[in-house]
């Protein structure tokens, strides 16, 4: 056993959070150590091949994979930051000496504060036949497929929709796995509509009021039975259906890791709404121990963004305790941080996190204005089953035919209040309204928008088209956002799909914008019959018409 080393602060926890907070204290002087128990950072970044929602300050339209890139980056030139790779604490004891093992070698630290950002773990489901070889949590697909470049499967049940199961749904399907379905036991979709509106384009079933009963399998899962649910969770008999496919995915939710704060007995709570017991901490994310300070999903589960944005003021509290700056300077910069996550919690998908807090005791939502904490339109159909009512769609198309004799016109296909607007800073013309709340739903001015098809690759939520309805006498162009391989050539023949991924009509791809700029989210102008402009969202490229 080594001699006990004093540190100013230790952060546990390489993830979103961790790095945010290393930073966030590192850039006001302190001297920090990061332990991460994986021989590298990142945490769940490191699986996130999709762009971010949230604001633009916490990195919005920037995917997962990028982001930690920048972190990393940050990090590696910030002095004042020593990264331990492959160091798991296995202890905190009530002097607050830490333990931590590396390298087969177990180290005593002595830190002045201490951050955890140990994250969460998946929770899994009670269901018949659940240990047949073949049932995997979300988290472990996406690291199978994104860390290690191998495919759990061929074809994949997905079992919940929340954020991680629609994305995770979608990831495989850009894998080149089938997604047989989505069953949520819930009467809505628990992600964001978005997410499941382009699931639903590429013609993925969701289910919702609908559970597993049974996997089904001898040596492994080679189907599962599901069944409705009535309103209130119970079994609709003889609505059981057999879904053919070997494995089945859950994303049922995740707990928050607090084992090492139960061990420093650090008060904990049971609180549904933020994912299982959390810590009780101040807004400035100090626990029940004095210099023990929490953030991201250990502290109750919410988006990475919020993570990071915790981090930061876990980090700057830190500093401004230590005091090697200017006090002030740091508290503009805590007040600051704490705005933009009462900004990013303000909306209607925020409310079960406020509820959450709320029972921490934390008075949450100073600058929260009630009128943000409805849907702005009637999204109950898009949230049952992730295609928009008519009235949604008559909502965000022009009000008069006419206006699409001007040429080409942006339409975004975005009906949910979330925290979200790369749309709008992406648009040099300035056509998408601008959020007074980022929770807004976007609107185009169309008077304003030149068809440019900017916004089509930068919107994260792929929910942004451009309609040419008279590209020509008996034609129309619509442009759509294509993320998969092998890309379409220039004038090749796709088939054209609507927004429950039934097959319309072939279209001609006339044009492909795919630079640096588009970022992996190629905008893809397809020409099509006249008649479909109003319903063509999506197009797969046939196999075989690439040698
Ligand atoms: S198509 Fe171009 S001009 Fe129109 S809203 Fe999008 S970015 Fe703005
Ligand atoms: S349309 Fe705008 S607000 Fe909606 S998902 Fe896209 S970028 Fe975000």
């Amino acid at each position: 056993m080594s001699k006990i080393q004093n540190l100013e602060l230790l952060v546990v926890g390489g993830g979103p959070a961790g790095l945010s907070a290393a930073l966030a204290a590192a850039n006001y002087g302190i001297k920090v150590s990061l332990s991460e128990e994986r021989e590298f950072l990142g945490g769940q970044l490191i699986k996130q091949t999709h762009r971010f929602f949230g604001s633009e300050k916490e990195y919005a339209g920037t995917r997962g994979i990028d982001i930690l890139k920048k972190l990393i980056d940050e990090v590696n030139k910030n002095n004042n930051i020593e990264v331990l790779l492959s160091s798991r604490v296995l202890g905190i004891y009530e002097d607050n000496i830490v333990t931590i093992l590396n390298d087969h070698k177990m180290k005593k630290y002595y830190p002045q504060s201490i951050i955890f950002a140990t994250g969460a773990s998946e929770k899994f489901l009670a269901f018949e036949n659940n240990d047949l070889p073949g049932i995997f949590g979300a988290g472990a697909v996406q690291t199978l497929m994104n860390v290690y470049g191998v495919l759990p499967a061929t074809n994949v049940l997905m079992i919940g929709s929340g954020n991680i199961g629609l994305i995770v749904s979608y990831q495989l399907l850009q894998a080149g796995v089938k997604v047989a379905a989505i069953v949520e036991a819930a009467p809505k979709i628990g992600g964001y509509s978005v997410h499941a509106s382009k699931l639903r384009r590429l013609g993925v079933p969701i289910l919702t009021s609908h559970t597993i009963k049974k996997a089904i399998g001898k040596e492994k899962v080679e189907g599962a039975v599901i069944c409705e649910l009535d309103s209130n969770w119970n079994e609709v008999k003889g609505t059981e259906q057999l879904i053919k496919c070997d494995a089945i995915c859950l994303s049922v939710g995740l707990t928050p890791l607090v084992d090492l704060l139960k061990q420093r007995k650090v008060k904990t709570t049971y609180v549904s709404e933020l994912g299982g017991y959390v810590p009780l901490r101040d807004e400035n994310m100090e626990t029940s121990i004095k210099n023990l300070f929490v953030a991201g999903d250990v502290s109750g589960i919410e988006e990475a963004t919020a993570a990071m944005i915790e981090g930061q003021i876990a980090g700057l509290s830190v500093a401004k305790r230590i005091g090697k700056n200017s006090k002030d300077e740091i508290e503009e910069r805590i007040e600051e941080a704490k705005n933009e996550l009462e900004l990013l919690r303000s909306g209607p998908v925020g409310k079960k996190i406020r509820k959450g807090l709320s029972k921490l005791g934390l008075n949450h939502g100073k600058n929260y204005n009630e009128k943000f904490s409805e849907e702005a339109l009637d999204i109950s159909h898009l949230m049952k089953t992730g295609v928009p009512s008519e009235e949604n769609l008559k909502n965000k198309l022009p009000s008069e035919e006419k206006v699409f004799d001007k040429g080409p016109i942006a339409i975004s296909e975005c009906f949910q209040r979330f925290p979200c607007d790369p749309c709008v800073k992406s648009c040099l013309f300035n056509a998408i309204s601008e959020n007074a709340n980022i929770n807004n739903i976007p609107y185009v001015d169309f008077e304003k928008c030149t068809g440019c098809g900017i916004c089509v690759s930068k919107c994260p939520g792929l929910a942004m088209f451009v309609i040419h309805k008279n590209f020509s006498e008996t034609t129309s162009v619509v442009i759509m956002p294509y993320e998969f391989l092998p890309r379409p050539h220039k004038g090749e023949i796709v088939k054209v799909f609507d927004r429950e991924g039934k097959y319309l009509c072939d279209g001609k791809v006339i044009r492909i914008l795919d630079g640096k700029f588009q970022d992996k989210t190629a905008a893809v102008s397809i020409e099509i019959p006249k008649e479909y402009y109003l319903q063509a969202r999506n197009f797969k490229v046939e196999e075989g018409n690439h040698g």
